[in-house]
């Protein structure tokens, strides 16, 4: 069994490329990789960093016998699932040693060969300093401009985990103004992995901090003893009653919800459409 390390370097600096490094100590092997400074895939910057770790891997010929310790950083988190899903033997880990001083040196590298002074070097980690440093020597000349680290693509689209949806019979918090989200009411479900934990918040649609790119919220204006009533088309984790047949709605049948003067109104569906049909007909 050999333990291989996996660690990176100048993610904190908005120019030049992310380093990523694959070490084993004993036996001493290196691998190195480059973040590119963009990219046209339309991944995210986790994405291309694991493909990157997977090609090193592959290399290195990594088996699911070795021990694998991975830096904890948010750039390795679909590196991290990846392996739990693929049971390898990993953890995260802090890293020091040999894989930290690796990543290190091919960041620094990088900079000196584009012409950053040598003599300049980071001190006892303070990263701030350094980068800041080399932020202004590449913002010092046009020609270096091309040195800087494209944001857009590293920016996450986070709006995928947004989803707007219908609340259901559970009043929930909104996590912007902190009021209460009605139940049966529009709402943006936000679902974050973090650490391997679920997190889900809830915002009115108004106070969603990101434009969602999931919908499963189905609207609807139904005419109601004669009044507009807007709804949503969803289920009931509870048996309801039907405002307008009277007969009860099972738990889990889809409905229509909507309040008319603060008063929730459940309706099958069919008596909506019922409701719908021209007298006559
Ligand atoms: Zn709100
Ligand atoms: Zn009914």
């Amino acid at each position: 069994m050999r333990t291989w390390y996996v660690e990176d370097a100048g993610g904190g600096c908005r120019a030049f490329s992310e380093v990523l490094v694959l070490v084993s100590e004993k036996p001493r092997e290196i691998y190195t990789a480059l973040v590119p400074l963009t990219w046209e895939t339309g991944q995210t910057l986790e994405e291309v960093v694991l493909e990157l770790v997977l090609e090193m891997m592959t290399r290195a010929g990594v088996t699911r016998e070795d021990q694998i310790l991975v830096c904890s950083g948010n750039i390795f988190h679909d590196l991290h699932r990846y392996l739990q899903e693929n049971h390898y033997n990993w953890s995260t880990a802090r890293m020091e040693g040999l894989a930290h001083e690796i990543a290190e040196q091919v960041f620094f590298e990088q900079i000196v060969r584009a012409g950053f002074p040598s003599y300049i070097k980071l001190n006892s980690r303070n990263y701030r300093e350094f980068y800041q440093m080399v932020e202004k020597w590449v913002l010092e000349n046009k020609s270096r401009l091309k040195y800087l680290k494209d944001r857009r693509v590293r920016q996450k689209p986070i709006g995928h985990k947004y989803c707007y949806k219908a609340n259901r019979s559970r009043p929930r918090h909104c996590s912007r103004c902190h009021k209460t989200i009605l139940p049966f009411t529009p709402m943006v479900e936000c679902r974050i992995n973090n650490r391997g934990k679920k997190i889900h918040r809830y915002y009115h649609p108004a106070c969603s901090p990101v434009q969602p790119l999931k919908n499963k919220l189905v609207t609807m204006e139904a005419t109601l003893d004669e009044h507009p009533v807007g709804g949503v088309i969803t289920r009931s984790n509870r048996e309801e009653r039907c405002a307008l047949c009277q007969l009860p709605i099972p738990a889990g049948q889809t409905a229509f919800f909507g309040y008319h003067n603060g008063q929730l109104l459940t309706v099958h569906l069919f008596c909506l459409n019922a409701s719908h049909t021209p007298a006559g007909a």
